[in-house]
This record gives structure tokens, C-alpha cells and sequence, in this order.
């Protein structure tokens, strides 16, 4: 067995975290050591209440509105089950029910506990599943994961499904096919892909994924000084990004590359422009905007925390100030009763109407009326403005927009 940071037993491994650390044998210890992980956050308690909620309903079949305005106290944070959470919930309960109503009678379980260690990838020693649905006559597993996030869309093939597959597909020796699925009903991917996202595979396939690349990857992070790799894959939520060495290295090369931009003074406006610097460069620099932009922040903190223990490092060069906060209303002013505002001014004079967001006037009008009938109004009522045109990294799911060159449209202005 391989040594770790504590030298004797291996390091654990989330499954959750598993594309970061597959691609980044170093990641996880960089994390243990910077003590960065395992704090709760209100939106992953809102996300274990939902969680929660879900297995209730599969369970007992109750209706998922009977939680409705329920609060709970969750890591720490009190959390009230609102609309938002009964929709999302309920479409990923009404997901498997639907699933499991297809005549061939599956077994449904719910909030699996996935022993990981038989897989022998160090590190990854047990996961719980949402739910699944075995039809043993068939030799075939469905696979549930919840994600009621909206800011983040989890792909299908996460390597974190892969994980808790091989650990489930080990309970069942006869399963030859399971379909992954995930529902993400929160995010606005789900207004165009659905709110879930399925995915089949053959039994060879996760396992020859599991000696390919998880033991591997997770004999690799349990190294005594494993490499920091940076990547879009492993550093896009890695805690350690603002602290990795790796990444500053990069950042390094990223700033050399700035050196050799010019400055250009065209009378009194200066200008800076890319220079001699190569279209790879340029790229490099672009897949690098976030480290750029997180070490000013980290410089900017430290230069705050300096100055505020009374630093004069910065005598003639950088001080604190303070800031011009603007005038606030105090708790009084909007009391009819009490406040002089309106014993000389009309309601209208005081309050503006405005106009709430798209989605949730959508969302009204499809409590109201049918789907068509609601699709019907908004399209009456809204416009999308003219596009316009912005630089994505090529992996981006938009269709590319073709530019003619400069020299073919003013091809007809040059004399041969
Ligand atoms: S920021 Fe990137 S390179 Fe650094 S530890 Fe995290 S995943 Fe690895």
C-alpha cells in the first residue's frame, strides 16, 4: 500500500470529488493539509432537507406537497421547504415512480448505503445512492442521483456515478445493463434537455472504467508526494485553488506571457495589444482568466489584512480608507402609521411596481392555465433581444458562429 499524508491509513476519497482527484492526484492531500474541506453550506443543507424529502416519498408514497412550508434544522441552518423545493422534488419522485410503473414489477431501494472498498480503489471506501430499481428478470439496474443544485449541471458520466455503479453492480452478479440517471430539475438545462439526463452502460464497461482509471487514479493520490496536475476538469470547484502552488506556477507563465504584450501610446490614449504574443498564447492566458482574476483577489485580501493590523510597508503607495456607504431607509420610514414620508407624499411617490422575473411569472401562469396555454401568453408577451457575440472555449455546446475575413469582404475594393 502506498504511503499517504498521515503515513498509515489511506486517505479518504469522496466520490463526489472524484473528477477533481482522478484528474489531480494531488488535490486531495493539498486539501486535507490546507484543512479545507467538510464545512456545511445553507444551500448543501437545502440540498440534504431535499434529499430527504425525496426518500420520505419513495418510501411511504406520500405526496411530496404534504411538506410544503415544513421547516427543518439541517447542519446548522433552519431551512423551509418552499414551492421551489416541492417542484423539484416532486418531478424526481414522479422520475422513478413512472420508472418503476412499467409493468415488469422492479425492486425499488432508496438511500442506498454502497460498500466501495471490494472495488479496491484506495480511498473509496463507501457512498449512498438515491435510489435504484432492479428487474432481476431483465438483469437490469436503473441508477437515481438527485441533484437539487441549479448552478452547476452534472453531467450524465460523472465519474462519481461510475463509482457508486460499480459498487451497486457488485450486489447484483446476473445485472449485465444499468441506466444511470440523473435529475437535475433546478437547473436551466433541464428547460432544454429535461430535467433528467439518462445514461446506458454494459457491466464490462464500468469495470474496465474501474481498472483503467479508478484504481489507478486512487493508488495515485494515496502517493507520498503526489503531483499537482492543473486542468479545467480537476480545478473548476477545487477549494485549493486559491493556496495550489501548481496553479501559481502557471500563473507564472501566464504573467510572462503579459510581459511580452505591448504598450502603444497613440496620442495621448495608451493602448495595450497582445503584441507578438502567438494565438496558443493568447488561449493559455484566456483558460487562465480565473487564476488571474482569484490571485488579485488573494494579493487584495492580503494587502487588506496587512494594512488592517497597521502595516506601513505601503507609506506613500496604498492606505485604507473608508468607503462612502449610500443612505439606507431605517426601519421606520416605510410605516404608514409613524413615518413624516407620508404625511407628505402618496403611496406612488414612495413605492415602485416592478415587474417580476420572467420565471416566476411563468411559473404563475402555469399554475393557472396548461402548459400550451401558458407557453401561448409568454410568447405574446416577450422578446428575446439580438445576440451578440462573445469568445467560449471550444467544448462550449454552442454552435459556432462563422466570421467572414476582413480581406474577403473588402475583396471587391482591391485592384488586382
Ligand atoms: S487547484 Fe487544480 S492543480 Fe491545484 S490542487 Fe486543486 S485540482 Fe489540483
Amino acid at each position: 500500500m502506498a504511503t499517504n499524508l498521515n503515513g498509515t491509513t489511506p486517505l479518504r476519497l469522496r466520490p463526489s470529488a472524484a473528477k477533481r482527484d482522478l484528474n489531480c492526484a494531488g488535490a486531495a492531500q493539498l486539501i486535507q493539509a490546507l484543512e479545507l474541506e467538510g464545512g456545511a453550506s445553507e444551500y448543501s443543507a437545502m440540498g440534504n432537507v431535499a434529499h430527504n424529502i425525496a426518500a420520505d416519498c419513495l418510501r411511504t408514497r406520500s405526496n411530496v406537497r404534504a411538506f410544503l412550508g415544513r421547516r427543518y434544522t439541517q447542519d446548522g441552518f433552519c431551512i423551509t421547504v418552499d414551492e421551489n423545493m416541492v417542484d423539484a422534488v416532486g418531478i424526481y419522485v414522479d422520475i422513478v415512480l413512472h420508472d418503476s410503473s412499467d409493468g415488469r414489477e422492479p425492486i425499488l431501494s432508496v438511500e442506498i448505503g454502497v460498500d466501495l472498498s471490494p472495488l479496491n480503489a484506495p480511498g473509496y471506501e463507501r457512498g449512498t445512492l438515491d435510489a435504484s430499481l432492479y428487474y432481476r428478470a431483465a438483469r437490469f439496474l436503473r441508477l437515481y442521483d438527485y441533484k437539487h443544485g441549479e448552478g452547476v449541471e452534472v453531467a450524465g458520466d460523472d465519474p462519481q456515478f461510475f463509482i457508486y455503479t460499480a459498487g451497486e453492480l457488485l450486489k447484483y452478479p446476473s445485472c449485465e445493463t444499468v441506466e444511470i440517471i440523473v435529475v437535475q430539475p433546478r437547473h436551466r438545462c433541464a428547460a432544454a434537455i429535461g430535467p433528467a439526463k439518462r445514461s446506458m452502460y454494459t457491466r464490462e464497461e464500468i469495470f474496465k472504467w474501474v481498472r483503467q482509471k479508478l484504481i489507478p487514479g486512487a493508488t495515485a493520490c494515496q502517493a507520498a508526494s503526489p503531483p499537482l496536475s492543473p486542468s479545467v476538469e480537476a480545478c473548476q470547484f477545487c477549494p485549493a485553488k486559491p493556496d495550489c502552488p501548481a496553479r501559481y506556477a502557471q500563473l507564472r507563465e501566464v504573467l510572462n506571457m503579459v510581459k511580452q504584450s505591448e504598450i502603444v501610446v497613440a496620442g495621448k490614449k495608451t493602448e495595450i495589444k497582445p503584441g507578438p504574443l502567438t494565438p496558443a498564447q493568447k488561449v493559455e492566458i484566456l483558460e487562465n482568466a480565473d487564476l488571474i482574476k482569484s490571485f488579485i483577489s488573494v494579493v487584495e485580501k492580503s494587502l487588506f489584512k496587512e494594512l488592517s493590523s497597521g502595516s506601513d510597508e505601503y507609506q506613500g503607495q496604498l492606505k485604507l480608507v473608508h468607503t462612502s456607504p449610500n443612505r439606507k431607509f431605517n426601519e421606520h420610514a416605510r410605516d404608514e402609521l409613524t413615518s413624516p414620508l407620508f404625511q407628505h407624499l402618496v403611496d406612488d411617490d414612495i413605492f415602485t411596481k416592478t415587474i417580476k422575473g420572467i420565471g416566476e411569472i411563468e411559473k404563475s401562469l402555469k399554475n393557472k392555465l396548461t402548459k400550451a396555454e401558458a407557453a401561448a401568453i409568454m410568447k405574446q408577451c416577450t422578446f428575446k433581444p439580438p445576440a451578440s457575440l462573445t469568445v467560449v472555449k471550444w467544448s462550449d455546446k454552442r454552435e459556432e458562429v462563422k466570421q467572414a475575413k476582413a480581406c474577403d469582404v473588402f475583396k471587391h475594393l482591391i485592384k488586382e
